[in-house]
């Protein structure tokens, strides 16, 4: 998908670190070639997945929800009537979604501070106004962050051609407008957060043409499970591991999920093989994402850092590094690099793909071999599927 996603998306350039308030810069970081080349990573903001989905065969049902599974019969019941049957029921609905809620036996309410109003508005209007021109300019491609008491901003250009836009994330703290991504709100909660914003967060915050939708940002407890008792489902992307809205891994947990899971079953030949790769799909990606997770509500609560030492001190390190022309999460002299930059590098470094084929190496080959299964050529031979796998039909 690497062609088509570079034709409908952007490549990050870098950050730009701001304060809130006042506008300061507290300085950029610039991703450099040598990173993006050690860590096979690049900064893309795009959007094409149902065409891909459907051309490889999956039937979407439009229009209709799930309202109850049965892991035991692999029965999946949709708000239509229809019932529907498979192999495996791979629970992709999200973190309020059925899958979660079979799998999370301690019923522990999530932890919520702060909302995120998210506004996309035309990069031509945004453009029209000279403050803020010179953020957007064409080959800019940079993200910018706004840190501030109790409130933060996200912002970065998305799209190609006419679709060219400014997205933006507002955080504050819980004002009750919470909703889902589908449903909007008035604009007067997001410029409420940008009341004492610098100019330019006050303006980008009115510019939307369109409402705002405001989503709440939980700590939801981790779910010591993702693969059900019956050992044929399994929870994927927000219903195993809850991400904040806004957050950069936000959608590419859940794409490495789906890689994860696709190359492992790559390797299915017997039905018994289903329940050890489904487990294999939670040993590989839960300790991942949930590091992952947790980082993302770190940066949350960094960018929001209320007035203290704390945030005097995190502003100084960034404004030494930036009077210094230095990039501002490098290491620098006896300083190290910022933490928040180690862990990007470690994110980005980090192929879902490659640690999938790796425990089939370790793991998946040895299990085949104990069982006495013929894996001459590194995959189980001779091909026996007994049963077709994720083939739903109505019974
Ligand atoms: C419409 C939409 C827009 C989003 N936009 C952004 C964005 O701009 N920025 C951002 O950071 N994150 C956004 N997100 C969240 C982001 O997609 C996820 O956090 C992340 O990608 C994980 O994806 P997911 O597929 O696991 O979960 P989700 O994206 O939450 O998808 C779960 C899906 O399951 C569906 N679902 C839930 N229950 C049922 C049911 N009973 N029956 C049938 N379907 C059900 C939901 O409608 C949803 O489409 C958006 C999510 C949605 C649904």
């Amino acid at each position: 998908m690497e062609k088509d996603v570079l034709k409908v998306g952007l490549k990050s350039a870098g950050i730009e670190l701001i304060l809130f308030e006042t506008g300061e810069t507290l300085g950029q970081h610039i991703w450099s070639e040598e990173v993006l080349r050690e860590t096979r990573g690049e900064f893309i903001f795009s959007h094409l997945l149902h065409e891909t989905a459907v051309s490889l065969g999956a039937k979407i049902r439009m229009g209709v929800t799930v309202t109850g599974i049965d892991p035991e019969t692999r029965r999946v019941k949709l708000s239509s009537g229809e019932i529907l049957t498979g192999d495996v029921i791979v629970g992709a609905d999200g973190a309020t979604g059925v899958s979660r809620r079979l799998l999370d036996m301690d019923d522990e309410e999530p932890v919520h501070r702060f909302n995120c109003y998210s506004t996309v508005t035309p990069k031509s209007i945004a453009m029209q106004d000279p403050e803020l021109a010179p953020l957007f300019e064409p080959g800019v491609n940079r993200m910018f962050s706004w840190f501030g008491n109790n409130h933060a901003v996200l912002s970065f250009p998305m799209g190609v051609g006419e679709r060219e836009a400014i997205a933006m994330y507002t955080y504050g703290p819980k004002d009750g407008k919470e909703g889902g991504w589908t449903d909007t709100v008035d604009v007067s909660g997001l410029k409420n957060y940008c009341s004492t914003a610098e100019s330019r967060l006050q303006k980008l915050a009115a510019l939307s043409p369109n409402p705002p939708a405001c989503l709440p940002i939980m700590s939801f407890p981790e779910l010591e499970d993702w693969v059900h008792d019956s050992g044929r489902l399994i929870v994927v992307g927000d219903a195993a591991h809850p991400i904040p809205a806004g957050a950069i891994q936000d959608a590419a947990m859940a794409l490495e999920d789906g890689a994860v899971l696709a190359k492992l079953f790559s390797h299915l030949r017997t039905e018994d093989q289903i329940e050890t790769l489904l487990y294999a799909f939670q040993d590989l990606r839960q300790p991942h994402c949930q590091k992952v997770s947790s980082k993302e509500l770190h940066d949350i609560n960094f960018m929001c850092m209320p007035p203290g030492e704390m945030q005097e001190g995190r502003d100084n390190v960034m404004r030494g590094k930036r009077d210094a022309g230095l990039n501002v999460l490098d290491a620098s002299g006896d300083q190290e690099e910022q933490a928040e930059w180690a862990e990007i590098k470690d994110v980005f470094g980090y192929d879902a793909e490659d640690d999938a084929d790796n425990w089939w190496m370790e793991w998946g080959l040895l299990r085949e071999r104990a069982r006495g299964t013929d894996v001459a050529g590194g995959h189980v031979q001779p091909v026996a599927v007994m049963q077709g796998v994720s083939q739903a039909y109505a019974p």
